[in-house]
């Protein structure tokens, strides 16, 4: 696999762009898969990601919330480099202690998010970040995860929207940041 890294700098999403994978019928018919472990495969490519979620609202979030489970890569980074606290937004069933619990549909199935409670002060600002929107019922289910458990939704954080499936429409107001749109 050739990296990017020898390139010249370039856009986060002309990263996303080159190195994207698309797998048709996976993981079931008719489902056209984005695969963006490509680029988090490519060290500057994986940087150039990061670095523009992170400014994107720099300075008006106080944590990041990741859904599980590429989301977790996304948010791990981001709260190092904006040097915020981090939230792991769990499918249902592995989050110890008391935790809220939010279902939702899913592109193909249906599924559970659970986000344990008293982890920052109430009102904290939380910026929500996932690899792909697509139906946008996942982060629909964060958002209310995180306004459950009192705090303030800053906006949300995507490296791919799939905008055939208005996904964006599902969240309303909230600020969404796509680092591509397809
Ligand atoms: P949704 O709730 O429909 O917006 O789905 C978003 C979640 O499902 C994200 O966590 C994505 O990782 C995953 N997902 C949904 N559709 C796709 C797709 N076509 N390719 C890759 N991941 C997808």
């Amino acid at each position: 696999m050739t990296q990017l890294s020898a390139t010249a700098p370039k856009s986060a999403a002309s990263y996303v762009e080159a190195l994207l994978a698309s797998y048709p019928d996976f993981p079931k018919p008719d489902i056209l898969f984005r695969d963006l472990n490509p680029v988090f495969a490519d060290a500057v490519a994986f940087r150039a990601i990061i670095d523009d979620l992170a400014d994107q609202h720099r300075g008006r979030f106080d944590a990041v919330a990741g859904i599980e489970a590429r989301g977790f890569l996304l948010a791990a980074a981001v709260g190092y480099a904006a040097n915020v606290a981090v939230l792991a937004v769990r499918k249902g069933g592995k989050l110890p202690g008391t935790v809220l619990t939010e279902e939702y549909e899913l592109e193909y199935g249906s599924a559970r998010l659970e986000l344990e409670i008293g982890q920052l002060p109430a009102g904290s600002r939380v910026l929500i970040l996932d690899d792909v929107l697509a139906t946008g019922g996942t982060i629909a289910a964060t958002s209310r995860l995180i306004d459950r458990a009192g705090y303030t939704l800053t906006g949300v954080g995507v490296v791919l929207e799939l905008t055939d499936l208005h996904g964006r429409e599902r969240l309303g107001t909230t600020a969404v940041h796509a680092i591509m749109s397809i």
